[in-house]
């Protein structure tokens, strides 16, 4: 079943053991965490090749819900044509994207940012020694951006510690 901090047990019978409980109330697992977990688990009937699927964790920001899975895992998440992430879009009625965890930081600027396309991601130290990181997006800014840029600034935030600083440059 989906490997996640919580006993496989615990997950199955909804019903939390006192060291679960214990992750919950330190914060290690999320009620978020949780919710997700159980959608995976009762999708595994239905896709068995979430089975073995590393869950990290679970992120929301406005309408989206990022899910963290190892890096290896994301091309499971995403298989089925798509089935999977269309279900948990329906359990949840959230934006849904997969993203890995552990990987590098461009590839989660990248996975966030999808389906536009990163010109250049630069690092900018600002005179207080703090770092953003300034990601330049190929183009005008379109009229109609299809991702919201606050949301994607706020996951980055929680999700590895980044501040993003957005813009837009032609070619
Ligand atoms: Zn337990």
């Amino acid at each position: 079943m989906v490997k996640t901090l919580l006993d496989n047990f615990c997950v199955k019978s909804g019903v939390l053991c006192a060291r679960c409980e214990e992750k919950l109330r330190k914060g290690q697992i999320t009620d978020l965490d949780l919710k997700i977990v159980r959608i995976l688990f009762e999708l595994e009937k239905q896709f068995p090749m979430l089975q073995d699927v590393s869950f990290e964790r679970a992120v929301e920001s406005g309408d989206v819900l990022a899910i963290l899975v190892s890096k290896q895992d994301v091309g499971k998440m995403l298989s089925s044509g798509g089935k999977i992430v269309r279900a948990i879009v329906k359990e949840t009625r959230k934006r849904v994207k997969i993203l890995g965890y552990g990987g590098d930081s461009r590839q989660l600027i990248e996975d966030l940012f999808s389906p536009i396309s990163i010109l250049t991601i630069n690092t900018i130290w600002l005179p207080d020694d703090t770092r953003e990181t300034k990601v330049i997006l190929d183009g005008r800014r379109p009229k109609h951006v299809p991702v919201d840029f606050e949301i994607v600034k706020r996951l980055a935030k929680e999700i590895s510690g980044m501040t993003l600083r957005v813009e837009f440059e032609e070619r």
